[in-house]
């Protein structure tokens, strides 16, 4: 068993970082295995050294002790572009000149579990406008969904404790998987990284549930295995809401300097014993 734990570097960590990592940490102990931390840190533009210390610290306080050195998605580039180009050598990509604007303006993109579904614009572009337009012009790689779900055909994943779940990629359209400011997207980089790393289990936010549905289908067509899933519940604040990164009350510094015991916090999180007026919820 090989678990992990994948903060973004972009803010500091909250008590919902810490109820994963906690719940990460706890299964692969349990099962005397490993845990992992990979930071998450392929977004140039918003992530700083500075959180990716934080958080090492933070996980420190919370006596959540990981194997090896934590893995770097930033040294791992390379890795992204070969996956992406097996996917681009058998027609399951192709480039995409769109900019947000004109996909919010596009009155034919409707919603999907992850925010506005492609309307498919650039789909429809001949061999020969891409090749010139993408010397040119910036791009993001997308999936050519349809055509991959067509190859994978019905997709499930094990979501532990509640049996096999089916994958609905279709509902997601178009997914970027490489991005105009950034080498991959989440869902590339995650899923390659999840197999390289050997990582048999990936516990996380109920949150990202939808992003599995994607992750699947990349398994399916890159070869890669499939890992447990348990997606969990969202720790949520005094007012009913998941915890977002400008909570400072809730962030695992602020509880250091008020004199909380890390460890013990930790202890209590992995029980589901959460601090007054937090609470779990699944979205
Ligand atoms: N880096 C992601 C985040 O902080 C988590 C990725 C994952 O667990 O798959 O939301």
């Amino acid at each position: 068993m090989l678990t992990r734990f994948a903060p973004s570097p972009t803010g500091d960590l909250h008590l919902g970082h810490a109820y994963s990592a906690a719940l990460a940490h706890a299964a692969a102990r349990a099962a005397g295995g490993c845990f992992h931390i990979r930071i998450d840190d392929i977004d140039g533009s918003r992530s700083r050294e500075e959180f990716v210390a934080a958080s090492l610290a933070d996980l420190d306080w919370l006596g959540l002790a990981w194997d090896g050195d934590p893995v770097r998605q930033s040294a791992h580039l390379g890795d992204y572009a070969a996956a992406l180009e097996r996917l681009r050598a058998r027609g399951f990509v192709y480039p995409c000149f769109c900019t947000r604007a004109d996909i919010a303006q596009s009155l034919a993109a409707p919603h999907g579990p992850s925010g506005i579904l492609y309307p498919g614009t650039c789909h429809h572009l001949s061999d020969a406008e891409r090749a010139r337009r993408v010397a040119s012009e910036p791009h993001c790689w997308r999936l050519d969904m349809a055509r991959a779900v067509a190859l994978a055909g019905e997709l499930v994943w094990e979501e532990e404790g509640q049996g096999t779940r089916a994958a609905d990629p279709l509902a997601h359209g178009d997914v970027v998987l490489a991005r105009k400011d950034a080498p991959a997207s989440y869902h590339l980089a995650s899923t390659v990284d999840d197999a390289a790393m050997g990582v048999t289990h990936v516990i996380r936010g109920a949150d990202l549930i939808a992003s599995t549905d994607v992750h699947r289908l990349l398994q399916a067509l890159l070869d890669l295995p499939t890992p447990l899933y348990r997606h969990h519940a969202l720790v949520c604040g005094p007012d009913g809401k998941r915890l977002a990164k400008r909570d400072a009350a809730a962030g695992l510094a602020a509880l250091r300097d008020a004199g909380v015991d890390g460890r013990a916090l930790a202890a209590d999180l992995r029980a589901g014993r959460l601090p007054a007026g937090y609470s779990l919820q699944n979205p």
